[in-house]
């Protein structure tokens, strides 16, 4: 039971340190070229959620209008699930994908809101049987997506939180 619930009070952390610390508020901003990766660590079990602006996913922020526009967006979501392309772990961590859950902009109501920006989310989650091998994490997120994306990320494991920027070209996320 206990290792079912201290995920989520992991996740609960994370979503009270983005709600209560102007900092964050700030880190949170929507900028063309700019995405957050927050990544959370909890023994073996990973949680990494991405906000992105869909500018920097597809190209344009408004409700696709035409066929292109909608394969764009089928695309991106595709990507996006395809978490072999995206992530690569230490292999002595012998981690396993567990789910991915993405959330294009203008999927339902979501885009409604917001008429002048709108963000891709994903998130996925893996768990390790080595714990103690998981060393960094490879994201390759601002590769496949656009060269000039930087991702703002934030690890938040039982050390506290650490902040690290990534690029396409500087992939890996230290862990440890
Ligand atoms: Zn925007």
């Amino acid at each position: 039971m206990a290792s079912e619930i201290r995920p989520r009070a992991l996740a609960c952390a994370l979503l009270a340190l983005s709600l209560a610390s102007p900092m964050a508020a700030a880190h949170k901003a929507h900028t063309h070229g700019v995405g957050d990766l927050d990544v959370a660590v909890d023994g073996g079990r990973i949680s990494l959620a991405l906000t992105v602006p869909a500018a920097d996913v597809v190209g344009f922020e408004h409700a696709p209008r035409t066929d292109a526009q909608r394969e764009a967006v089928a695309s991106a979501e595709k990507l996006l699930r395809a978490q072999a392309e995206l992530f690569a772990l230490p292999v002595a961590a012998r981690c396993r994908f567990l789910s991915a859950d993405v959330t294009a902009p203008w999927s339902g109501d979501a885009g409604a809101a917001d008429a002048e920006h709108s963000d891709f989310a994903a998130r996925w989650e893996f768990d390790c049987a080595e714990p103690a091998q998981l060393a960094f994490i490879e994201v390759r997120i601002a590769a496949k997506l656009s060269g000039d994306l930087k991702l703002r990320a934030t690890v938040l494991d039982e050390r506290g939180q650490r902040r690290a920027e990534l690029t396409r070209s500087r992939t890996r996320l230290a862990l440890r």
